[in-house]
């Protein structure tokens, strides 16, 4: 079976958590530290504070702002739901605005209107999806005029660049995720990056009890820090994140070749002023073909993915709203396998079997 995500876990990564474990000094400690300076020196960020979780460094990041009751945040309705979640755990509504149809990632075009219409818009929380960085000129002119924060979620873009700056860069607080299937991994694990001391402080104590200095409290806190085993893992990953970054890339030029005379097949877009890091290698295929392909996928021993089935508002409101662009989106995406463990042969048979199901009638 070619498996959609794997991760790439090496003999470095054992003996480093194997050195942690021998030390005694397994929770969060000194290889913390380490990881956050040089996740911070890579990003090019000033501060990086480690969590848990992907989901837990955007909740602190959020937490961070400061927002208010009846604030509301805009985002995308076309991410995992961490997203959206992150937004409700500070008991804030997230207010969706549809995405672009050839990136997937929120249409900045929409994004004026709806704070013209809504006089409670605080903040943006961006997804740069599957890999690619979002408008990000675009965000920067909106966010100034309208005085709003702006927030990254890079759970899938570690290494990703907008105009030669890497994503993590852009917003007031940025969060990561180094969950098993992203780009880089420590099993478990996330990370806040910013310039703001004051923010970055605020995240590092709501992630630890709200802790100031040993047992003086000030504020309401989570246990939500990182162990000194998942930093060793990603002090590890790290070193070899470009160079997985340049292997899906690869992997996703080799699909375009394949795909280029397919005129039912539309490969990913890439923007001019962007790096994409290909997180997921997402096509769109004709509604009626979606699921099929997906079972002739299967039967051939490839799995892929649905990213994503269905709009994030269809899982937290009843209300009946629809937005034309993400509805229609995702019922003809079909996510293919193209993690860095693949090989030529590998992506060359995925291709092979989805051309072979393209091409029928049925
Ligand atoms: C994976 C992911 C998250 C959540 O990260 P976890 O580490 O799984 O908590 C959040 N947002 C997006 C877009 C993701 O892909």
């Amino acid at each position: 079976m070619i498996s959609i995500s794997k991760p790439a876990i090496g003999e470095d990564e054992k003996k480093e958590v194997l050195n942690v474990l021998e030390s005694g000094n397994i929770a969060a400690g000194e290889k913390v530290r380490e990881f956050e300076e040089k996740f911070a020196e890579y990003i090019g960020s000033t501060y990086a504070v480690a969590t848990s979780s992907g989901t837990t460094a955007l909740h602190t990041m959020i937490h961070a702002l400061d927002f208010q009751p009846g604030d509301e945040i805009i985002t995308t309705p076309f991410s995992f739901i961490a997203t959206a979640n992150a937004i409700r755990y500070c008991g804030l509504n997230p207010i969706f605005v549809d995405i672009e149809e050839d990136t997937f990632n929120i249409d900045t075009n929409k994004i004026e209107e709806m704070i013209k219409s809504n006089k409670k818009i605080r903040a943006i929380l961006i997804v740069h999806l599957f890999g690619q960085a979002c408008n990000m000129k675009e965000l920067k002119e909106i966010c100034d005029k309208y005085k709003l924060f702006l927030l990254e979620d890079c759970a899938q873009a570690h290494g990703s660049e907008y105009d030669g700056i890497k994503v993590g860069n852009f917003g007031h607080l940025a969060a990561f995720s180094f969950y098993a299937t992203k780009n880089m991994t420590t099993a478990e694990g996330g990370m806040i990056t910013g310039n703001d001391e004051g923010l970055i402080k605020k995240c590092r104590c709501f992630i630890n009890h709200g802790m100031v200095e040993k047992y003086k409290y000030e504020t309401l806190g989570y246990n939500y820090r990182m162990t000194n085993i998942q930093a060793a893992i990603g002090i590890c990953q790290l070193k070899k994140l470009d160079d997985f970054n340049d292997k899906r890339i690869k992997n996703a030029m080799l699909y375009n070749s394949f795909f280029e005379k397919c005129e039912n097949i539309i490969v990913p877009l890439i923007k001019e002023r962007c790096k994409h890091v290909f997180h997921q290698y997402v096509i769109k295929v004709p509604e009626i073909k979606r699921d099929g392909l997906i079972e002739h996928l299967k039967k051939h021993q490839v799995q892929c993915g649905v990213f994503y089935p269905q709009p994030l508002y269809k899982y937290i409101t009843e209300d009946i709203f629809e937005l034309d662009v993400v509805e229609r989106v995702s019922r003809s995406v079909v996510a293919l396998p193209v993690h860095p463990l693949l090989n030529e042969c590998d992506i060359e048979y995925v291709a092979k079997m989805v051309i072979n199901y393209m091409e029928k009638e049925i």
